[in-house]
């Protein structure tokens, strides 16, 4: 499998590990949210009770006093409404099936509040209703009001019943916030568990990624503007340096020259000793112009064994030296390989821009006229003009 499609099936799987993790973390952050409204709704039912049972027992005393027999029929309507709701209370607290059908965590604490022995609120609630109608179904008289039924009502509305409310509700309650706390944790470790993955993939796979695709950038630069064998500018780098350098002194007004060097009977090193040899005098002439030249000057294998040197900032004076600098160095210079030991030289043709040029071509031309008259006169030469 080739690298791009590597990379390709990682970030493919890293991509649907964490769609997953998100999609997981925003369902339970959204369980803990519906968590959180049922905890509101089943307290808030408590309250109700609370509040039904104390309204209830109002009415009653209310009842217990009133004689008028239409007031009392009154008094009767809204106690059956306040029963209703008390019982309906009731049954959703004991079902924990709330308003919206959700059904809350009935846990074995929550049916021992509700059905143990020996007075669970169930019974409690009942007996509470069985008390309220016992009063009702009374005949009025001036003692129904001390009546053992209302005392009861009253004692229960005052402690038994809201108390055991209340254990009912915190019970709920810290069923719920448990449950929260265990699902926050889980939603923790999702969480946690995506920055690992994002460190991991970024250390283990985007680092070597960007660190290869910097690689390959400078390989295709270097296959682009670099000559392989020489290690110094190719043709067409060379030729648009060239280009540049001579717009940049057109508008500057600064001058540069151009030496185009060749290999003196180049052609017979390669029949007379091989190709590795000559390979070898190629490379090592591009080393000692690279070591006699500035940093600032260019050097580029215009082909076969034929060079260009730009030197900046140059006048003609200083590109002869420079170039004579040169010949010599090669031409002292000895190439050895196992096979042969040699020595060669070059020619030069040297010229500097003149205010007549329209491009970096006449300059060349005039550079490529004197190589030219070098090769001409002997070789071995240098030739400015
Ligand atoms: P002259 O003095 O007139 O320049 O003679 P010359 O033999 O050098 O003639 P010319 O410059 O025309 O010959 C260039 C030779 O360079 C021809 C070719 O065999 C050789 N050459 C070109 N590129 C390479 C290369 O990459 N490696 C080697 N070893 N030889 C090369
Ligand atoms: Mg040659």
């Amino acid at each position: 499998m080739t690298a791009g499609k590597n990379y390709q099936r990682i970030y493919l799987t890293t991509f649907v590990f964490i769609a997953v993790l998100i999609t997981a973390s925003i369902i339970i952050i959204d369980y803990i949210a519906a968590e959180e409204e049922r905890m509101v709704e089943v307290t808030d039912i408590g309250g109700r009770q609370r509040m039904l049972s104390e309204r209830t027992v109002h009415l009653l005393l209310e009842y217990a006093m009133e004689n008028n027999q239409e007031a009392r029929d009154h008094i009767v309507k809204l106690m059956e409404l306040s029963l209703q709701k008390f019982d309906q209370a009731h049954q959703q607290l004991i079902r924990g099936r709330l308003s919206d059908g959700e059904v809350v965590i009935f846990s074995d604490s929550i049916d021992n509040i509700f059905f143990d022995e020996p007075e669970y609120l169930d019974l409690k609630a009942r007996i509470f209703i069985y008390n309220t109608r016992e009063v009702l179904d009374r005949e009025w008289s001036p003692d129904l009001i001390s009546s053992y039924y209302l005392k009861q009502l009253r004692e229960a509305t005052k402690q038994d019943l809201h108390s055991s409310l209340d254990v009912l509700a915190t019970q709920y309650t810290a069923n719920s916030k448990s449950r929260i706390t265990r699902l926050r944790v889980i939603v923790a470790i999702l969480l946690g568990g995506i920055v690992v993955v994002l460190c991991g993939v970024g250390l283990l796979v985007f680092n070597p990624m960007f660190k290869r695709i910097e690689a390959q950038e400078q390989a295709l630069h270097k296959l682009a503007y670099i000559d392989p064998l020489a290690n110094c500018h190719n043709r067409r780098s060379f030729l648009a340096i060239a280009n540049t350098t001579f717009e940049r002194s057109r508008r500057y007004k600064h001058t540069f020259a151009i030496l185009f060097i060749d290999i003196d009977r180049f052609k017979a090193i390669n029949d007379n000793h091989g190709h590795a040899i000559g390979d070898k005098a190629i490379k090592e002439m591009t080393r000692i112009c690279l070591e006699n030249i500035r940093d600032s000057d260019i050097i580029g294998r215009i082909g076969g064994d034929e060079f260009g040197i730009i030197l900046q900032e140059c006048g003609l004076e200083y590109a002869i030296q420079t170039a004579e600098k040169l010949r010599k160095r090669i031409s002292d210079h000895i190439v050895s390989s196992k096979s042969a030991t040699i020595k060669f030289s070059i020619s030069v043709g040297a010229a500097t821009v003149d205010d007549s040029d329209t491009c970096v071509d006449d300059t060349m031309k005039r550079a490529d006229k004197n190589l030219y008259k070098a090769k001409r006169t002997g070789r071995n030469l240098v030739i400015a003009a």
